[in-house]
Order: structure tokens, then sequence, then C-alpha cells
């Protein structure tokens, strides 16, 4: 059963909206760009998860994808967590492409075509999220299975040199075989389906996904985003806004609600829940208060003509 499903992160959806709209020649421009890069390969591996976990065959287990709490003293955060009535299991996904391998000081190599990047040991990372876990379900008094961890690269195109030793890395193919293993040397429950249910339901209260303010983390201003309704269809250009409708001038399409599209931009760019008349023509470049004041108008208003607010759902 899934206790917590799989989901976009606060963080990544901001920076889907962010990056396209920053000023290219700024130079946190490759920071945030790289940012882009390393949450969406998070998510996209979490998300291939999904496929291997659907072909297992376990009765009475709890997931949780994408878990995030405090630990013993900060966040860690658990691609994807397995919770049986006689063991948890930690899966760390690795969404890298090219040649995987691990040297002998124990970093994680990737080579992909001339480049070669160097990453922390990933059991390593699964055995620190080990210890917090361990540590957080002690604070709950729920500390009652043994907990093992794997990690699995998630990528359809990377080569895997590692150590045949090393059992506990594998490609995702592998993953329910893996889990089969395990769930053959504990087969007796440790505790019960309700239990095992209970440890799930209390993690995902302290479930807190990582959702800093980028725009104040990075100390961003306001010149360096762009403003405007990117094309619906293209998402390459600024449309402009003739006779009631939206349009494009690369691609020729035309979408009287393509405003609803940047709207949801500027909540998830600026957190904001409500905008008013003034930021939405700011936003969307429109220069009329009159035309502004006619779309926001599906949306639920508060407080008084003057200082009215829209609520953006
Ligand atoms: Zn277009």
């Amino acid at each position: 059963m899934i206790i917590l499903p799989h989901s976009k992160p606060p963080e990544l959806e901001q920076l889907e909206a962010l990056v396209p709209r920053y000023k290219r020649n700024d130079q946190t421009y490759q920071t945030i760009q790289d940012r882009l890069g390393k949450e969406l390969a998070g998510y996209l591996g979490e998300r291939s998860l999904q496929y291997y976990i659907k072909l297992l065959n376990l009765k009475d287990h709890f997931l949780l994808f994408g878990f995030r709490a405090k630990g013993n003293d900060s966040y860690f955060q658990i691609d994807l967590l397995l919770i049986t009535q006689s063991f948890i299991l930690i899966i760390e996904a690795k969404h890298l492409k090219g040649t995987l391998s691990i040297n002998e000081s124990g970093q994680l190599i990737q080579e992909n075509e001339d480049e070669i990047e160097v990453y922390q040991n990933p059991l390593i990372q699964a055995n620190i999220q080990r210890s917090q876990l361990s540590h957080l379900l002690s604070r709950l008094s729920l500390d009652l299975l043994p907990i093992y961890t794997c990690v699995t690269f998630t990528h359809p195109k990377s080569i895997i040199n590692i150590n045949k030793n090393t059992t506990e890395i594998f490609p995702s193919q592998n993953l329910p075989n893996y889990i089969y293993k395990i769930q053959s040397q504990n087969q007796t429950p440790l505790v019960s389906t309700q239990k095992a249910n209970t440890i799930a339901k209390s993690l995902k209260i302290r479930h807190t996904p990582k959702n800093n303010n980028l725009i104040n983390y990075y100390g961003i201003t306001d010149h360096l985003i762009k403003k405007g309704v990117w094309c619906t269809q293209c998402k390459s250009t600024i449309m402009k806004r003739i006779h009631g409708n939206w349009h494009c001038s690369k691609c020729n399409h035309k979408d009287k609600t393509a405003h609803l599209q940047a709207l949801r931009e500027f909540a998830v760019l600026y957190d904001r829940q409500y905008i008013t008349n003034k930021e939405a023509r700011s936003f969307l470049k429109i220069q009329s208060e009159s035309t502004t004041k006619r779309l926001l108008s599906k949306f639920e208003r508060k407080g008084d003509t003057k200082g009215s607010e829209y609520l953006l759902k």
C-alpha cells in the first residue's frame, strides 16, 4: 500500500518555473540550471522505481516515496522506503547515465562522453539515512524492525562497473530480486500488519518536503526574472494579448487561457497564494487594469476594491 505517493517536489516546480525565465548571462544562471538538472534526475529516478515496485508480489507492505524528515539534527531524504512486518528497506535511486564505478577511495565516478563527475559513495549516503531514520524511529518508540539499505541505478543508459561483492548496488531491474532476497532472510514477522502501518503513518505525519524559496535563497532581484505568458505550445516565446486572445508570434498558436499557466508559475516562483491586480499586470505584461480584472475574476477575491487580492488555486 502506498502511504506517501510519488509527487513532484515543490523545489523542482520552482526551478522549472525559474530557470526558463532567468536572465541567461547572470552569474547565478548556471548554478540554478545545475540545481534543476540534479533535482530533475532525482525526481525521474524516484519515479522510475514505481514500475519495479508494481512487479513485486509482496503482501502487507507500506511504501513512502521521497520521504523527508528531521533526523538527529538535520533533515534527511529517502527516495523510497519499504516497510514490511519483518524489515524496513531504504532504496536510494541514482539516475545517472554513462559508465558508473566506485574507485578505491569509495567515490562514485560517472564517465559520460568526455566528462568525468565525482559523487559521494551512495551506499554511505544510504547508511547515513539509515542512522537518521533509526534515530527518528527510536524517538517515536517505533524502532522495532531491522533497517536495510540499497542503491539502485535507474537510468536506462548507464553501464554499471561495480565490484560483484557489493551486492547492495545494482541496476533497477534487479530491485525486485534484491527485495525477495531480503524477504527470504527475514521471514518471521516481528510486528503485526497494523503496527507496520502505524510506523508508516507516523513517518508520513513527519514528512516535510524541501521547499526553499529560491528567490530569497539566492537573493535574486526581480529584474533578472523575465515576465510574461509563455506560449503553451512551443513554450519558447512570450505570447502577446490581441483582441482577448493570447498569440504566439513564433508558432502562431492561439490560447485564450494561456495566462492561467503563468499565474500558476507566479504562485510557485514567489511562494504566493494571492495576487493583486497590479502584480498580475506586471507578471502577465498587460497594460489594462480592466482586462486584468476580467482575467482574475474567475479567482476568489478577498479585500475591498482598492486592495483586493485574488486566490491563486
Ligand atoms: Zn509558440
